[in-house]
Order: structure tokens, then sequence, then C-alpha cells
């Protein structure tokens, strides 16, 4: 019970590695709000956890709609002690095929919803002054580019800058802010992920996807609960004096 009486506030926690997160915290004792632009979505996976999570309807990219969500969860649950920015979107697309169209809608929701609700939950957390854990999520993508990525790795690559920044304000407020760069993780988006690569590659369905479990050093892909561990000691008083950082949960990924 390491997150015991917390309120943690995930975004994008309807499903994927954001639900895996919400069902580990609430394991732990915390009541959750998972906020997802996919309100149908969210509420049959905060039902499916139980009565310590909430859904509520937020689109991470209007920031009218990120302080009016704050607001109301800070009010009916006392306060905020973690969130998690988990939201996000993938796109592909190799440098001189890019559109302004989805630079602005993958910034948008990849980078722009973490920054503004860093800035609201922290304010929230600065007001009632019991501190207070922020995790972003990055991934390898941001450590590294890959050619077919451009925009979504640029975008984790400027979460992880934002995670340290964040860190550095927030630290004399008792706020611990850092990130998690997964590696490739098994899921819904992955068919998307799979779908792009075979476009762009010429590949059969499935294929990609294949070929990267393989050049895994660990031999397949994470899965939510491979992942969850560091999320709930990030968000939990073991991790107090860390900050700034970014991990990888990857199997090896990063060497290969
Ligand atoms: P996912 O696509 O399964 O889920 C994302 C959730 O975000 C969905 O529930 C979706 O409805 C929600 N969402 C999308 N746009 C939104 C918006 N504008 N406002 C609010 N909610 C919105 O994602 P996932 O694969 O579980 O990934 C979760 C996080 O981990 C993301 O930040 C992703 O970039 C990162 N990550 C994933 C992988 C992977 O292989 N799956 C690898 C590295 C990093």
């Amino acid at each position: 019970m390491r997150l015991q009486n917390k309120i943690a506030l995930i975004t994008g926690g309807a499903r994927g590695i954001g639900l895996g997160f919400a069902e580990a915290f609430v394991k732990e004792g915390a009541k959750v709000v998972i906020a997802d632009i996919n309100i149908e979505r969210a509420r049959t996976a905060a039902a499916g956890i139980g009565p310590a999570a909430t859904a509520k309807a937020l689109d991470v990219t209007k920031v009218e709609e990120i302080e009016k969500l704050v607001a109301e969860v800070d009010a009916e649950f006392g306060g905020i002690d973690i969130l998690v920015n988990n939201a996000a979107i993938f796109d592909m697309a190799p440098i001189n095929a890019i559109t302004e169209e989805s630079y602005e809608r993958v910034f948008d929701i990849n980078l722009k919803g973490p920054l503004f609700m860093m800035k609201a939950v922290s304010n929230v957390m600065i007001q009632r002054g019991r501190g207070g854990k922020i995790i972003n999520m990055a991934s390898q993508a941001g450590r590294r580019g890959e050619a077919l990525v451009t925009l979504y790795c640029a975008s984790k690559a400027a979460v992880i800058s934002a995670t340290q920044s964040a860190a550095l304000a927030l630290v004399k407020h008792g706020i611990n802010v850092n990130a998690i760069a997964p590696g490739v993780v098994d899921g819904e988006h992955w068919e998307v992920v799979d779908a792009e690569f075979a476009k762009w590659e010429g590949l059969a369905p499935g294929e990609k996807k294949a070929q990267v479990a393989k050049s895994v050093p660990i031999g397949r892909f994470a899965t939510p609960d491979d992942i969850k561990g560091l999320a709930v000691f990030l968000a939990s008083a073991d991790s107090d004096y860390i900050l700034a950082q970014t991990y990888n949960v990857d199997g090896g990924n990063w060497m290969s």
C-alpha cells in the first residue's frame, strides 16, 4: 500500500499503459482519475477497476479544459498527489513527407498537453503544500531518431527536456518530476504502428511487429505490467530523492 490515500490523475488512462498504471495505483491504495478524450472507454476502464477509479473527459490539447478538469478534481478529491502525463499519439512519416497538420496534432497532444497539465497540476500541488509526483511518459523514440518516425521522436525528446526543466523548477515545492521511456509495449496502439510500417516499408501485416520483437534483446514486447512497477516507485515516497530522470524500461532495446 505504497500509495495509500493518494489522489492520482492519469491522462489517456482508458487503455494500454495508462490503464495498467491506474490498476496498479489502485492496488497500492490510491484513488485514480482516468482523464481521457474517449470518455466511453474511460468509463468502462474505471468501472472495471472499481469504486477507487473515476472517469473524466479531457482533451489535453485544450488548455481551458485542462484548467477546468484540474480544478474540478482538486475540489472533488481534496488535492492531486500524482500526475501521469500518459496521453499521446503516434505518427509516422520521414522528414520529407511530414505535414503541418500532423506536426500540430502530434505536438499539441504529446508536448503541449503534458506542459499545460504540469502547469495546472503543479499549481494545485503548490497551493495544497504537500508536494507531489509527476511522471511523464517519454519513449525510446525520444532518445534517438528513427527515419520514419520524425514527429513522434521529436515530441518525445521534448518531453524528456521538459521533464528536466519542470523538475528543477518544482523541487523546492517538494514535487518530483521524472519520466519513463518504454521501448516497445504491446497493445492496441501497435495495430496502428504495424499498419503504418506496412504502408511505408511495403511489409505484410504483422511483419514489422515480428521483426521488432526479435530485435529486442529480451526477445519480446513489453506489456503494461512490465512498466507499472517503475511508475508505482516514481509515484511513491521511495523515490523522494529522485528528480529530472528519464528511465528506460525497454528490455535492453537501447543497447541494440
Ligand atoms: P494508447 O494509444 O494505447 O493509449 C493512449 C490513450 O490516450 C488512449 O486512451 C486515447 O484515447 C488517449 N488520448 C489520445 N489523445 C488524447 C487527448 N487529446 N486527450 C486525452 N486523451 C487522449 O497508448 P499506449 O501505447 O498505452 O502509450 C501510452 C504512453 O506511453 C504514450 O505516451 C506513448 O507515447 C508512450 N509509449 C508507448 C509505447 C508503446 O510501444 N506502446 C512505447 C514507448 C512509449
